[in-house]
């Protein structure tokens, strides 16, 4: 006893519903410090996962780890990914219903890794037979090329996603991955043209520069060097020491041909990536007569080449505007500031198009392919993996974080009805009855933000609308007018005719349900009409071997872990049919030793009183026993994992 008690000091708890004092967010991050001081690096809340980033190579992603994991119930052994995984997995088959691995946090979390490695779980361990084996290859192949085009290294994280992805696979009857189908969203194409200092462009640049042939480069017009190019400098950083171009390049070109891109596929995308970098090189200047012209013949010469446009008509686009006034076209110069808004809005959207169309190639070779496996029809299932960008705050704040934050509060509101409703539905199924535990129901965020009409994003787009002169300001007033007194809206005005100086008359204030964030509306109105793109950090945030607590107490707070932690208390920790524990606890108990022959729940309540549980600390339900916190239980699980 005395050595259980030890572990349990060293390694914490492996549910945070056991924790004793489990109100406490000092206890909680504690537990959360002792594990990963352990190198257990994840946690339960119930049938929550939480994960702290180890940041370091810790040999818990093998094959006999899966192995370990495959068919075992979830809190028998160490928490860990894959355990989430198989749960999920085998709640598909046996429910027959589709499911969904939600995975949230802060850049640089983890959450891309995870669900790389649920992905890996799923290509490893579910049956598959030869013909596919081809479409699980290519749904594990899937992710470098969208990290090459989607990810790169930011203050952050030095593989950080830029894009939001939420990718279903579709699974048929026996189990086996048939089919995939990813939905991207949010691109941060201002990354194109512009890098903060110490973060770099896209990869695939980088990757193309490095590990390009000389001949594909030499076709492409590139020489091999990150420097030369306008659009890859601005961040100062053209190597990282954690990555390997070279080495990334040739993963992505195998990936490609895996997926099924054929050469001139492939050839029309790096026309397109080699494009950008001409277009960032294409500089203007003063001609004979003072107008402003291309100075840059040779970039012009390739644009046109790998683009496939007519030189003339480029140049034509690049220096100029048609307008219409009065019904007439009309043709007017661009100053020099306006040819290179021009030049770059082209570099971002010829990207974002680029990337919108390796996705749809993507989806068309993972779609599922009903002549082929039509053993399958009718019976199929889906596992969903979202993967977005967390919550964010910053010194500034703009339409790229509304939108961030908005997507977070969504899946804040997706995740406590998911964790709640089940937990409720579950207790009444067996007829355990319970007190409902109050909680913050952020519903009245989202509809401040998406409500008809009367929502933020109704009343932004009615002023893109607008005739007239609508404007950043014009917008910030209607908001006024509309949201003005909601419990979460705030600008400077106060209601007395004096204003609040949190808030400066440029900003409104959210009050979401992780913190208070000041949004500046400026660029609000154009950059609503593009797609978004996220400003750049100011922040230190480095890949450490270390335990960060301001991150991890942000991100508990913020997440709402402890909420969690108290719906899940208020509930049973522990529950586990009655067959199941009689034949792993009987042991304990001289009476359901060696063979119970009663009924079930009788046995289970001769084992439990044996073991000195009071009749408050459990509840019989129809088919399963339900314990509130099962210490004795639990208390070596770890241990024996670690
Ligand atoms: P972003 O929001 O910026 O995309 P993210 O949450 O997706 O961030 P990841 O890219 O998954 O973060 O993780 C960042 C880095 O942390 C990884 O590149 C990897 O080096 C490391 N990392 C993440 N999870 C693990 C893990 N389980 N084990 C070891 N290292 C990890
Ligand atoms: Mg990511």
């Amino acid at each position: 006893m005395e050595s259980t008690l030890t572990a349990r000091d060293r390694v914490g708890v492996q549910d945070f519903v056991l924790l004793e004092n489990y109100t406490s967010e000092a206890a909680f991050i504690e537990n959360l410090r002792r594990r990963f001081g352990e190198n257990l690096i994840y946690t339960y809340i119930g049938s929550v996962l939480v994960s702290v980033n180890p940041n370091k190579d810790l040999e818990i992603y093998s094959k006999a780890h899966m192995e370990r994991y495959r068919g075992v119930s979830f809190y028998e052994i160490s928490p860990h990914i894959y355990a989430v995984s198989d749960n999920t997995y085998r709640a598909m088959r046996t429910e027959r219903r589709d499911q969904c691995i939600l995975i949230s946090g802060e850049s640089g979390a983890g959450k891309t890794e995870a669900s790389k490695k649920i992905l890996q779980y799923y290509a490893t361990t579910c049956p598959v037979t030869d013909h596919l084996s081809t479409l699980r290859d290519r749904l594990v192949q899937s992710n470098p090329v969208l990290e090459a085009f989607g990810n790169a290294k930011t203050l952050r994280n030095d593989n950080s996603s830029r894009f939001g992805k939420y990718m279903d696979v579709q699974f048929d009857f026996r189990g086996a991955p048939i089919g995939g189908h990813i939905l991207n969203y949010l691109l941060e194409k201002s990354r194109v043209v512009h890098q903060n200092h110490g973060e770099r462009n896209f990869h695939i640049f980088y990757q193309l520069l490095e590990g390009g042939e000389q001949n594909l480069l030499s076709k492409l017009g590139l020489e091999r060097n990150a420097q030369k190019y306008q659009y890859l400098v601005k961040g100062c950083c053209p190597r990282v020491s954690s990555i390997n171009d070279k080495n990334d390049w040739r993963t992505v070109r195998k990936a490609l041909t895996v997926i099924g891109f054929h050469e001139d596929e492939v050839e029309d995308l790096l026309n397109i990536i080699a494009s950008v970098l001409h277009l960032g090189n294409t500089q203007f200047g003063e001609g004979k007569n003072g107008e402003n012209q291309i100075t840059t013949e040779p970039q012009l010469k390739y644009l046109s080449k790998l683009l496939g446009v007519d030189g003339a008509a480029l140049r034509e686009a690049l220096t100029h505007k048609k307008i219409t006034a009065k019904g007439e076209e009309m043709i007017s110069p661009l100053s020099f500031e306006q040819a290179v808004a021009a030049r770059d809005a082209l570099a971002k959207a010829v990207y974002g198009r680029a990337f919108t169309w390796l996705v749809v190639k993507i989806n068309q070779s993972l779609a599922f392919k009903d002549d082929v496996y039509n053993s399958s029809k009718g019976s199929s299932s889906v596992i969903g993996l979202l993967d977005i960008y967390g919550f964010e705050v910053f010194q500034h704040n703009s339409f790229e974080q509304f939108c961030i934050n908005y997507c977070n509060e969504k899946l804040h509101q997706l995740f406590i009805e998911l964790t709640l409703k089940s937990e409720q539905e579950e207790y009444e199924a067996e007829g355990i009855t319970w007190e409902p535990v109050k909680y913050f129901d952020n519903k009245i965020i989202c509809d401040l933000v998406e409500g008809k009409h009367k929502g933020l994003i109704s009343i932004l787009d009615e002023e893109c609308l607008r005739p007239g002169e609508p404007s950043d300001i014009s917008f910030l007033e209607k908001l006024e007018d509309t949201l003005g007194g909601h419990a979460h809206f705030v600008t400077h005005k106060l209601s007395n005719g004096k204003t609040r100086k949190a808030v400066s008359r440029e900003e409104f204030k959210l009050i979401h349900y992780a913190g208070e964030v000041n949004y500046s509306v400026n660029g609000f109105l154009d950059k609503n009409k593009d797609l978004l793109y996220r400003n750049l950090k100011e922040s230190d945030m480095s890949p450490l071997w270390r335990f960060d607590e301001a991150l991890v107490r942000h991100q508990v707070k913020y997440l709402g872990l402890m909420e969690n932690l108290r719906v899940r208390r208020a509930g049973f920790a522990y529950r586990r049919h009655y067959e199941t524990f009689l034949q792993r606890y009987k042991s304990l108990c001289p009476g359901t030793w060696p063979n119970w022959q009663g009924r079930l729940a009788d046995g289970v309540a001769t084992l439990v009183q044996h073991l000195g549980y009071k009749p408050e600390e459990y509840k019989l339900g129809k088919t399963k026993i339900f314990i509130r916190f099962p210490k004795t239980l639990f208390s070596t699980e770890d241990s024996l994992e670690a």
